[in-house]
């Protein structure tokens, strides 16, 4: 079936190309799929740089359907909540979901993205060339140009995916041929890594909890790792006082972290250290449009629509991106022209709805998680799913725990808001009915 099918090139070999091409050639495609770096199966891994982060329900649908997802689980560690460290007293324990049992599941970026590089790579019909920078994209006619180590290499494919991150080479061809426009709004914030080995060889926090530092205008948060150790981020400001930039010294770094992260300080051993090597990433929402031209060329991932990472989706979206181009494929007998068009039509509006709840949740997680009246609003949504299963979910659940389109959550929760909030004074009795009936109506209407 291959040979009958025209090649299809898909550039970046990170989380969306690796899953693309698996998806490709599972369809009966040739794939030549085209990364700048070379092969992170033999290489070093980048000092300071996102080592781990949170799977969720929809990365775990895409890798579910090419039978990926029990070998990458394996490895993941669940956390079922956020733990929310105060200044001062003990830490506090939030479920994420009204049953308790729910979670997301840290594991390892390098990890994940090296299993669907094995995965694509023993696909007949998948060629990888690491080494491979997109410098050059024609896109009516599909030539491509590359810079490798052994100089320029020219390639053609009938079709062109460009999946290769928030500074999409193919994005920017497309920008310089004037055929896309883009935005990139950055946040004034920064990240920077710093970690907490494991102590007396065991995790030195709860590994079932996501661990978070809320400190107003900036936090941090920690992940578990296979190891024992934790990942922790630091999302500061990049100017100003107590920001990256303010903060240099070894004592100026202690006295910071012993003010306002006293308990990390036995932890982690090598903060100083960490801090002044590991690397500043920035921070920002990616959008363009449109996502396609021609049937031709098209954009997934970070390359289409990257956002900031507090709702922890960036992958997760990326991952559905892949599952929903399959999808229009389908419907679309492969025919690319109306296929391409289609999977844009279908996600654009998603990409944007958690664009916003991410850039929300930053507020959300560094500030109100730390307050009484957040803690009791959790409380009473919690009793709510609980009292009306399934018809009152809570947004958190709906983006993590479920593939309802990210649209759609925006537009039930506010429903559900609406009504919690119009009836709040009439006592749970009355609110679980209005509340009932009023989903009820939302779904028939
Ligand atoms: C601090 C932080 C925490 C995060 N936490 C989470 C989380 O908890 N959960 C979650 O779902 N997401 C999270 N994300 C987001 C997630 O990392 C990204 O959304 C995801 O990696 C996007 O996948 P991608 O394949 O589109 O792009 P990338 O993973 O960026 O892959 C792009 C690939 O393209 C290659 N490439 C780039 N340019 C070229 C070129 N010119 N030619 C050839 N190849 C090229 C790159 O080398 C790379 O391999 C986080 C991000 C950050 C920064």
């Amino acid at each position: 079936m291959s040979a009958e099918r025209d090649e299809i090139a898909v550039v970046g070999a990170g989380l969306a190309g690796c899953l693309l091409a698996c998806y490709l050639a599972r369809r009966g495609y040739p794939v030549a799929l085209y990364e700048r770096r070379p092969d992170p199966r033999t290489g070093r891994v980048e000092r300071g740089r996102s080592i781990n982060l949170a799977l969720s329900e929809r990365g775990l649908d895409a890798l579910r359907r090419i039978g990926l997802a029990e070998q990458v689980m394996a490895d993941a560690l669940p956390m079922r909540g956020r733990m929310i460290h105060p200044v001062a007293g003990e830490p506090q324990f939030q479920s994420y979901s009204g049953s308790g049992d729910r979670a997301i599941n840290s594991i390892s970026r390098g990890a994940l993205n090296n299993a669907l590089l094995d995965a694509a790579a023993a696909l007949p019909g998948v060629r990888i060339a690491f080494d491979h920078r997109l410098v050059g994209l024609d896109p009516t006619s599909g030539e491509m140009t590359f810079e490798t180590p052994q100089g320029k290499v020219a390639a053609t494919a009938s079709v062109v995916l460009g999946a290769d991150g928030a500074g999409s080479a193919v994005r920017g061809q497309l920008l310089g041929y004037g055929v896309l426009t883009e935005s990139l709004d950055f946040l004034d914030y920064g990240y920077k890594e710093l970690t907490i080995p494991p102590l007396g060889g065991d995790f030195a926090l709860d590994p079932s909890a996501l661990h978070i530092w809320p400190r107003g205008t900036s936090m941090m948060i920690a992940l578990p790792n296979p190891d024992r150790s934790f990942t922790c981020t630091l999302f500061w400001p990049t100017h100003g006082t107590a920001s990256f930039a303010s903060l240099g010294s070894p004592a100026a770094i202690e006295r910071h972290f012993a003010t306002h992260y006293p308990d990390l300080i036995p932890l982690a051993p090598n903060l100083v250290d960490d801090y002044q090597h590991n690397p500043v990433g920035v921070l920002g929402t990616v959008r363009c449009a449109p996502w396609q031209v021609a049937g031709k060329v098209a954009l997934l991932g970070d390359a289409a629509h990257a956002i900031v990472p507090f709702y922890g989706q960036g992958a997760n979206c990326a991952m559905e991106d892949v599952v929903e181009l399959d999808r229009c494929l389908d419907e679309c007998d492969d025919d690319w022209s109306a296929a391409l068009p289609l999977y844009q039509r279908r996600r654009q509006d998603n990409a944007e709805a958690i664009a916003r709840m991410a850039l929300a949740n930053f507020v959300e997680m560094r500030d109100k998680v730390a307050s009484p009246v957040f803690q009791t609003r959790k409380r009473v949504e919690h009793a709510l799913e609980r009292a009306l299963p399934g018809r009152y979910v809570s947004q958190y659940e709906l983006v993590s725990f479920s593939t309802t389109p990210y649209a759609q959550v925006r537009r039930r929760v506010r429903r559900q808001y609406a009504v919690v909030g119009a009836v709040a004074a009439g006592g749970l009795a009355l609110l679980v009915g209005a509340v009932g009936a009023a989903i009820g109506r939302g779904r028939r209407g």
